[in-house]
């Protein structure tokens, strides 16, 4: 999975328009980023192309796993090839001046053509139309003379190249400064149109786009000291984890916050490169948040840098419990907001060391009886609580194995969520083990992958056995399973 970060996006959103007189031949390509929802199908019928020809174009041996944020090349038949691409996905940094001059658009145009009231509220990850609607020709009139009408789509002229983007493979032995070298570009074109923060860290087999446009209008109006800047997915959801990652071309200091909380920062040892995870809330309304980051050099130089992140709603089902009346204790608030706040005091910390890495893996070999984000309603009460983990429904014994590597961090039983373990997995991010009958591990020690840490149980205040497995990114608890299909490492 790791790839699919490592092939980024910041040139990707920009759909390159490429003018038929530059190449003759049938090469011609534009790029095409997959936006939520999309299936090869739908992108295929939209190009008028096979999803065979796509898929063999961009070496896709099965067609039904493609991802939000994945670039594809669009290879353009003669005639679509006269096409302005409709449409422009907002990157990290962009502003409307900015993409309104790639298009050779005014501001207000492109303002006009999207309804924006207000210049400064898009967001990373919006499409923006770029098509101009085609005023309607009148009837001609045979005592009039013939008037010019309002011409459509005709504005764009984006730079002519000599060259269409391809795919590259990289080769055992190269670099990204070889590869830029052999077609004529620099080491920053190439990890900016791949999104490569880290240039060291390319691998064998690696499917490189060689930009073929060699544009400065390309360039992102981000703060000369941020080299790149990739949000990751473009558009965050209510429940759900996601991670801000930037480059920096001296090392920087960082501080920011995200929907009102303070952020943590993971930096690399040069302090040039900084990973921030994100958990949004549940309960989080969907719309339009600044991430506002401030970043400080060692001369005391400090940058702000304002990103509008879109959130999404997380769709989360409704459920409502009625607890029989001798099981009201279930309820007892003010035990539950102590078992809060000490989760809060042990989940909400930052460690600097990352133990995971790649994906986690489940906590019990059990099926899934209640998934994460559902909001609860108890004996007719207000929908404002959650289901805060997800339940496995695993037989009093079955083995709870440690989802990653780290440290125990809390090993102890409590009134509500009975035997709890707590995993410590560096950058932030916790899991959490209750209501286990036993626990093999204790605070201080490290444990790793698929460790067995106890055996689940029906301990604390439950109704049945079962294992809640619960998952903090930066002090707030998020779907724990996106973990197990994501890396975020
Ligand atoms: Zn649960």
């Amino acid at each position: 999975m790791s790839s699919r970060w490592l092939v980024g996006f910041l040139l990707a959103g920009i759909l390159l328009w490429l003018p038929a007189s530059s190449v003759a031949q049938d090469t011609d390509v534009t790029v095409h980023v997959v936006q939520r929802g999309e299936t090869l199908y739908r992108i295929a019928q939209q190009y008028n192309l096979s999803i065979d020809a796509i898929a063999s174009f961009n070496n896709i041996a099965d067609p039904t796993n493609i991802q939000v944020g994945q670039r594809l090349l669009i290879p353009l038949s003669g005639n679509a090839r006269s096409e302005i691409p409709s449409t422009h996905v907002v990157q990290p940094g962009e502003t409307l001046k900015r993409i309104a001059a790639i298009y050779n658009l005014s501001m207000e145009e492109l303002a006009s053509l999207n309804s924006l009231e207000d210049i400064n509220t898009i967001y990373v990850g919006q499409v923006l139309n770029l098509a101009i609607p085609i005023a309607p020709t009148p009837a001609p009139d045979p005592t009039m003379p013939i008037e010019p009408t309002a011409v459509a789509v005709a504005k764009a002229s984006v730079e002519t190249s000599s060259t269409t983007p391809f795919l590259y493979t990289v080769q055992g032995g190269d670099t990204l400064f070889r590869i830029a070298t052999r077609f004529g570009l620099t080491v920053n074109d190439l990890a900016r149109a791949n999104n490569v923060s880290d240039p060291t860290l390319i691998y064998s087999g690696q499917q490189l786009i060689i930009p073929g446009v060699k544009s400065p209008e390309l360039a992102l109006d981000l703060p000369p000291s941020i080299v790149s800047f990739q949000v990751e997915p473009l558009i965050f959801v209510e429940g759900e984890t996601g991670r801000f990652r930037f480059t920096t071309s001296e090392p920087m200091s960082v501080g920011g916050t995200f929907l009102d909380r303070g952020l943590s920062v993971a930096s690399d040892q040069n302090g040039m490169l900084d990973t921030i995870l994100v958990g949004v809330p549940v309960f989080t309304e969907a719309g339009i948040y600044p991430l506002n980051l401030t970043l400080t050099n060692n001369t005391g130089q400090m940058t702000l840098l304002n990103i509008n992140i879109q959130v999404l709603s997380g769709g989360y089902s409704r459920e409502t419990i009625t607890l029989a009346s001798n099981r009201t204790d279930l309820l007892d608030p003010t035990l539950e907001a102590a078992e809060q706040s000490l989760l809060q005091g042990i989940m909400g910390n930052f460690s600097p060391t990352r133990y995971f890495d790649g994906p986690m893996s489940l906590p019990a070999a059990a099926s899934i009886s209640s998934p994460f984000g559902r909001k609860r309603s108890y004996n007719g009460g207000p929908f404002d609580r959650f289901h805060a983990g997800t339940d496995f429904a695993g037989a009093p014994g079955t083995p709870v194995l440690a989802s990653a590597p780290g440290y125990v961090v809390f090993a102890d039983r409590l009134d509500v969520r009975g035997n709890a373990t707590i995993i410590d997995h560096g950058w932030g991010v916790y899991t959490g083990y209750w209501h286990q009958t036993q626990q093999y591990v204790k605070v201080g020690d490290f444990v790793n992958t698929e460790q067995v840490i106890g055996t689940i149980g029906s301990t604390g205040r439950v109704t049945g056995p079962h294992l809640h497995w619960e998952l903090w990114v930066n002090g707030v608890a998020v779907d724990p399973m996106q973990w197990v299909q994501e890396s975020f490492s």
